[in-house]
């Protein structure tokens, strides 16, 4: 730690010092002590809507993180413990019911499934239409939507270190096997990497890959130095542990070897990117998020930065200012802004498209040059990742104009395109085409992909 002295005052030292990763989940939530001087009432809620969405917190996002004098409005709060309106009233009072009657737990677990499946668990077909096939058949674990880009989601990194309330993955959280998508085998990664020439890009996703111990991941990613991977150029982990979980670099046991597999990669020729999910400045605050940071950067690897736009948490130019602000400072690049998913608890934290849109130019408006490499705001959705560009008038008609920035043909990419304005839509099923046109002009091909995968499933 010697080097770190230069860097930390004496207090933030202490802020550097290992502590155990202690969890609560739905089943102990009545032992944080923080939620003592919550409400009854506001405790029961919880209860409630963690019965049906998955939540999960550590005690350094408790005691760290949260702000507790501005709970229930504290951004950290809001991102991680589950409120009242995350269910529709009707949900939440089907289930409030069986808890106040003191139901079996058959019975919660049964109507807790119901009710999952009222909130679009798999939006835009994320499990058939992308898991590609090796000698006929199907790699499970893998998605191949963007011709350069393959993910990859470890078995071992399925979970989090704590769990966001609008995760758009929730579903693998809540134990339903059927919504998981997982693969333990190393091998058959490596056999589909080798006969995708064209792939330059690998991305392990999850849950969260950094959630593994390092002699896992180091099975993944130690034979990708190999020459027949040469043409894997990038490879990208995403994570949250930079918030939830920053010891994971620091003070884990493993973390030094981490960083030293990183590093190792770096040597090899190959561009390292955490991309890191981020959706406030404060989570940049506290000595340890900026100490993981600072050794990362250290074993040349690169962090980008990406997140949501969310009501209740960010919905607000001069938040994102200052988180990209932040990021620059500590030599994170801003990468995307997503507009969140139609998916999960999406009713409490949407934005409308045209506002979304408003927060990202106050945003860019403020910060200099190295702040504006975030593009958004961004909607992953099955054709493709969709932008705002902007609103305008075009022939008096007002409207929206979008671009792909991905593509699942990537003939679709940075073709301006225009939709009919509409202040209310918050998806891109919502959006018509502008000029009196019948269909955008990727729909006709995008419905034969689906039709023909459809056919082979
Ligand atoms: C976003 C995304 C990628 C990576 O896209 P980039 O624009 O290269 O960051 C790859 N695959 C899927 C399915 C994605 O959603």
């Amino acid at each position: 730690m010697s080097s770190v002295l230069n860097f930390y005052r004496h207090e933030e030292l202490r802020a550097l010092q290992p502590r155990p990763f202690k969890v609560f989940t739905e089943r102990n939530l009545d032992r944080i002590p923080a939620l003592e001087r919550l409400s009854e009432e506001r405790r029961f809620e919880m209860k409630v809507v963690s019965s049906v969405l998955p939540f999960r917190v550590n005690e350094y996002i408790i005691e760290e993180l949260i702000d507790w004098d501005q709970v229930p409005d504290d951004p950290l709060y809001q991102l991680t413990f589950p409120q009242r309106d995350m269910l529709s009233p009707d949900a939440f009072e089907r289930m409030a019911d069986l808890h106040r009657r003191e139901a079996p737990r058959e019975q919660i677990a049964a109507l807790a499934r119901q009710l999952r499946e009222e909130l679009n668990p798999h939006p835009a077909g994320q499990v058939a239409m992308n898991r590609p096939e090796l000698h006929g058949e199907p790699l499970d674990g893998l998605q191949h939507k963007y011709r350069e880009t393959v993910l990859f989601f470890p078995s071992q990194g399925q979970t989090c270190h704590a769990y966001c309330t609008f995760c758009f993955r929730w579903p693998q959280f809540v134990g339903d096997k059927d919504l998981r998508i997982a693969s333990t085998q190393a091998d058959r990664l490596q056999a589909y990497l080798a006969s995708q020439p064209q792939v330059s890009d690998l991305l392990l996703t999850g849950g969260d890959p950094m959630v593994m111990k390092t002699k896992h991941l180091l099975q993944y990613l130690e034979p990708l130095m190999e020459p027949r991977f040469e043409h894997v150029q990038n490879i990208r982990i995403g994570t949250k542990a930079l918030t939830f979980w920053p010891q994971r670099f620091v003070s884990d046991a493993d973390a030094d070897e981490l960083l030293q597999l990183l590093e190792r990669l770096v040597r090899a020729g190959k561009h390292v990117a955490l991309m890191a999910h981020y959706n406030h400045w404060r989570e940049m605050d506290t000595p340890m998020a900026r100490e993981a940071i600072r050794r990362l950067r250290n074993t040349g690897a690169e962090i980008r930065s990406q997140g949501p736009l969310l009501a209740h948490i960010n919905d607000d130019p001069g938040v994102w200012a200052r988180m990209w602000q932040t990021q620059v400072r500590l030599g994170v690049v801003p990468y995307y802004m997503f507009v969140e998913r139609d998916t999960g608890a999406r009713r409490y934290f949407e934005v409308p498209l045209a506002r979304a849109w408003e927060i990202y130019r106050g945003a860019m408006t403020r910060v200099s040059g190295l702040g504006r490499t975030a593009r958004g705001p961004s909607m992953s959705a099955g054709p493709g990742k969709v932008e705002i560009q902007g609103v305008t008038e075009i022939h008096g008609e007002k409207v929206f104009v979008l671009r792909f920035i991905q593509g699942r043909n990537p003939d679709w990419v940075q073709r301006p395109f225009f939709a009919r304005y509409d202040e209310q839509a918050t998806w891109l099923d919502q959006l018509r085409p502008a000029f009196g046109e019948q269909r955008f002009f990727f729909e006709d091909e995008y419905a034969a992909m689906q039709a023909r995968a459809a056919a082979t499933d």
